[in-house]
């Protein structure tokens, strides 16, 4: 198994590092907000690298796992995001080009890739979360239009998104996950609604419930076969899984908490210095690294053709863990300055802000305890 990278890797993580640093060299380092982000979009965009995980035919870069790691790594070292588009970028547009049909990848990619329009993932509902399959809001067909009724949440984006991806029920006999179709809602539709849900940093950031209501959907607008959504929509939850393992971001953070934690005063010296301090910044690069490892291995598995699979369960997992432990160090580091004093007037403090949100990432994208059994079944063999 190889876990270095060899000549042409090591060129081409160059050739990355160049473009980055022609556009935000160090001394001129990316600024989140609308400025920098549409000079980035449109930087990828001419580039050719906008769509980085997709196959060139539908106008990606037809890299392999082991540059889009790269890609993955060095943007994240550098501070850039690795993409701009949002979920149409890479969750939708890898089941577009592998079930969908002609027409709609023609209708629907070139928006995802130039950013242009925002999609927003339709699975979860009041009554169905890890337990998907369960879920209850239903297609009905009439003639050339599917009827939609019923309920959404938890759902990133929707109040700004122009359309949705989402599986539904169209059928109740067999199997659960044999009556799910997987339907593309355009959010102007006549019956859709969005509300909004303040988050634990008490703001409404991201997430909202989306509620349908005689919403017709034309029959174009379903992907693939009806009755199969749920082998597209589980395909399609893998490489979230997968792109959760967040090593890229932690290493970034892991650097920055260590600078903080040099210029961190305490009785006796720097924060850096004290032992306990020390140890459990020790201890967390350590899974850190070993984490990284698990990330290689999987690429490598991954390079010859295999599907990523359970090991994503492990990635995700272990991932959100070392995530939310480098939040706490933070926290950490910024003492009593951390405590939120107002919500509304002040904000939170940026530590504390991202401490709270990161309690989210064990749960977005499949709970750790749900990603436990599938390690415990499907990796471990445990009955
Ligand atoms: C920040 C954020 C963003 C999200 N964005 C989206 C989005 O854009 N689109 C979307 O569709 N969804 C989204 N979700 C929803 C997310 O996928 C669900 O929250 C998640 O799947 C868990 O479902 P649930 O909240 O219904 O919890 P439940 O499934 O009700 O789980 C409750 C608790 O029971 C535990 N549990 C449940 N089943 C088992 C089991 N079999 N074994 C052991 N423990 C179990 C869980 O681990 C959890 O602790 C988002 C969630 C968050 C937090």
């Amino acid at each position: 198994m190889k876990l270095s990278f060899d000549r042409a890797e090591l060129d081409f993580r160059d050739q990355v590092r160049s473009f980055i640093a022609l556009h935000f060299p160090a001394d001129r380092p990316f600024t989140p907000g609308a400025a920098d982000e549409d000079r980035w979009a449109t930087a990828l965009l001419h580039q050719g690298w906008a769509a980085y995980q997709w196959p060139p035919q539908f106008g990606g870069t037809g890299w392999n796992m082991t540059q889009k790691y790269i890609w993955e790594r060095e943007t994240a070292l550098a501070g850039v995001p690795a993409r701009m588009g949002g979920m149409g970028m890479f969750m939708l547009a890898p089941v577009l080009y592998t079930h969908g049909s002609a027409e709609q990848c023609q209708r629907f990619l070139p928006g995802i890739l130039d950013n242009s329009v925002e999609w927003c993932q339709g699975y979860s509902e009041p009554e169905a979360g890890s337990d998907l399959a369960a879920l209850g809001t239903r297609a009905v067909l009439e003639g050339d239009h599917y009827l939609v009724n019923g309920m959404k949440t938890w759902t990133s984006y929707a109040h700004i998104a122009d359309w949705m991806f989402c599986i539904v029920r169209t059928g109740s006999t067999g199997r659960r996950q044999d009556g799910i179709s997987f339907l593309l809602i355009d959010m102007r539709s006549t019956g859709v609604s969005v509300q909004p849900i303040v988050t634990l940093d008490g703001r409404h950031s991201t997430l909202n419930t989306v509620t349908f209501d005689n919403v017709r959907v034309p029959l174009d607008q379903r992907v693939g076969e009806e009755g199969q959504g749920w082998r597209y929509a589980k395909g399609l939850l893998t490489h979230e899984r997968t792109g959760l393992a967040y090593v890229a971001d932690s290493t970034r953070r892991l650097r920055r908490l260590r600078e903080t934690a040099s210029r961190t005063p305490t009785g006796h010296g720097w924060l850096i210095d004290d032992p306990l301090f020390a140890a459990r910044l020790a201890e967390v690069e350590i899974d850190l690294m070993a984490l990284e490892i698990t990330e290689l291995r999987t690429l490598a598995e991954t390079a010859t053709g295999q599907a990523p699979g359970t090991q994503s369960s492990i990635l995700k997992l272990q991932g959100t863990l070392v995530l939310q432990r480098l939040t706490e160090l933070f926290i950490e580091c910024a003492g009593l300055h951390a405590l939120p004093y107002s919500f509304e007037e002040r904000g939170l403090r940026e530590e504390m802000s991202t401490y709270l949100i990161g309690r989210s990432a064990s749960i977005a994208g499949g709970t750790n305890e749900v990603q436990r059994d599938i390690i415990a079944k499907h990796v471990l063999g445990l009955p």
